[in-house]
């Protein structure tokens, strides 16, 4: 259940709201939406009913909430969750681009990549410096020197940076370092990890994990919020399918519209990850555009063939400006907003 406050409730009528919520044996937790300030009333509910707040002033609506996630419903904040680094509004504020490689390789080979994916218009610059790797011999990242590359890359171009935390040893520098915490599909069930994420504030990408219902997706986002941390994206990656001779995973577009129903959280698509090959990265990063997705987040490498990680999946730079070109032709015809820093600082070549 949850109690939307009218927008001009005062202080006093919160509190009488919030006591009420104890009173009857429950947790209230506040959301501070844009327009309105919610409570979410969690624990024991079955006993409670909208009536036992008829008598109290300031509540705009008092609304039951039947799914098991419920900070992410989208009735706990019915006008989506924004959440903003630097001039970027991420949910309604435009279209957002995130590129770069895989992983942090070098400064040298970041760097190039970063200025190749600003100058074409990306918004956020990507860069795994802790990998998972199916392999122990494969390249595992190259740690803390990584994410300082990262924060050296961001001096540069003004780009916010993202990078994925693998654990909870890791998770302290990625998040000194990162402007937004990656959590790989492979992580989405760590449960430990997704409390202590829930004690940050700082937002979140929470991937899809291979094999991860939509509802068991968003009790992981859950446990983010619930910690205390409303700044979560969910990033749909591709689940685990029969068929991975012509594609890597499944990209499901089926969950864009779907998460768009049930929750308030902003939702990414990463073609990279859901298809494995570069030939399929474009259009189904359009399709996801299509689809309703507030951004997508794409690997881009200039050396693809000498890439440490995902070499076969990175778009070229020059693949990565058409998808750009084409992203933001097709943005006015869905109705969509491009992310204010969107154009390119120079022009391309
Ligand atoms: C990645 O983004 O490089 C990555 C490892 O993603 P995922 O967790 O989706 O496999
Ligand atoms: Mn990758």
């Amino acid at each position: 259940m949850i109690i939307i406050m009218k927008p001009a409730h005062t202080d006093d009528q919160l509190r009488e709201a919030i006591e009420k919520v104890e009173a009857l044996g429950a947790a209230p937790h506040i959301i501070h939406g844009d327009t309105h300030i919610t409570i979410s009333v969690i624990g024991e509910t079955k006993h409670i009913g909208p009536e036992d707040f008829a008598g109290l002033l300031g509540i705009e609506r008092v609304v039951r909430i039947s799914k098991p996630y419920k900070l992410a419903a989208r009735a706990a904040k019915p006008e989506g969750t924004k959440i903003r680094i630097g001039n970027l509004t991420i949910g309604t504020g435009g279209f957002l681009v995130m590129a770069g490689p895989c992983s942090v390789e070098s400064e040298e080979q970041t760097l190039r990549i970063a200025r190749a994916v600003k100058e074409r218009g990306a918004h956020v610059l990507r860069g795994g410096a802790f990998k998972p790797r199916s392999s122990p011999y494969a390249f595992q990242g190259l740690g803390d020197e990584g994410l300082q590359i990262l924060a050296k890359a961001r001096e540069e171009t003004g780009l916010p940076v993202i990078s994925e935390a693998l654990d909870m040893q890791g998770l302290e520098l990625v998040a000194k370092y990162a402007d937004i915490i990656q959590i790989g599909a492979r992580n989405m069930q760590n449960f430990p990890l997704l409390k202590a994420l829930g004690k940050l504030n700082k937002p979140i990408l929470l991937k899809r994990g291979m094999s991860a219902t939509i509802e068991e997706w968003l009790m992981s986002a859950e446990y983010i919020l619930s910690g205390g941390n409303d700044k979560v994206m969910l990033c749909e990656r591709g689940i685990r399918s029969f068929d991975t001779q012509y594609s890597r995973n499944s990209l499901d577009l089926n969950a864009v519209p779907i998460l768009k129903t049930l929750t308030h959280l902003p939702v990414i698509v990463d073609p990279s990850h859901g298809t494995g090959f570069r030939h399929l990265v474009s259009p189904m990063a359009l399709a996801g555009m299509a689809a309703g997705a507030d951004g997508i987040i794409v690997e881009v490498h200039d050396r693809p063939d000498e890439a440490l990680s995902d070499g076969p999946q990175a778009l070229l730079p020059s693949d990565f400006e058409t998808l750009m070109k084409k992203v933001t032709n097709m943005a006015p015809i869905l109705g969509v907003e491009m992310q204010a820093s969107s154009k390119p600082k120079k022009n391309v070549a």
